[in-house]
């Protein structure tokens, strides 16, 4: 079984960060998952807070509501900068992105 598909049938908590010196700031994760991911008004995109507020400082993390799991997923792997990581919460392995096995 593959990690994606570990991570999906065990329900597992996943978070999400953004590199954002690899960011393009075309938006497509913002259209994907307006709900997770925001471009500030340097242009690059960020991950939101649950109280909605965008999380500038390097590395920070979101979680990843399952019923946006698809939308986040979608948004890694388009992501022309390879640079949105999905990764477990338990472990910290990375389940979509550009470091996923
Ligand atoms: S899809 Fe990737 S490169 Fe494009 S704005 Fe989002 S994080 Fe940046």
């Amino acid at each position: 079984m593959t990690v994606q598909q570990e991570a999906l049938a065990g329900g597992e908590a996943l978070e999400v960060w953004i590199d954002q010196d690899l960011c393009t700031g075309d938006g497509i994760c913002a259209q994907y998952a307006p709900e997770v991911f925001e471009l500030d008004i340097d242009g690059l995109a960020y991950v939101k807070g649950s109280d909605d507020e965008l999380l500038l400082a390097k590395g920070a993390t979101a979680p990843v509501p399952l019923p946006l799991l698809t939308d986040v997923v979608d948004s890694a792997r388009e992501c022309p900068g390879e640079c949105i990581h999905v990764r477990r919460v338990a472990d910290g392995v990375e389940v979509y992105g550009p470091d996923a096995e």
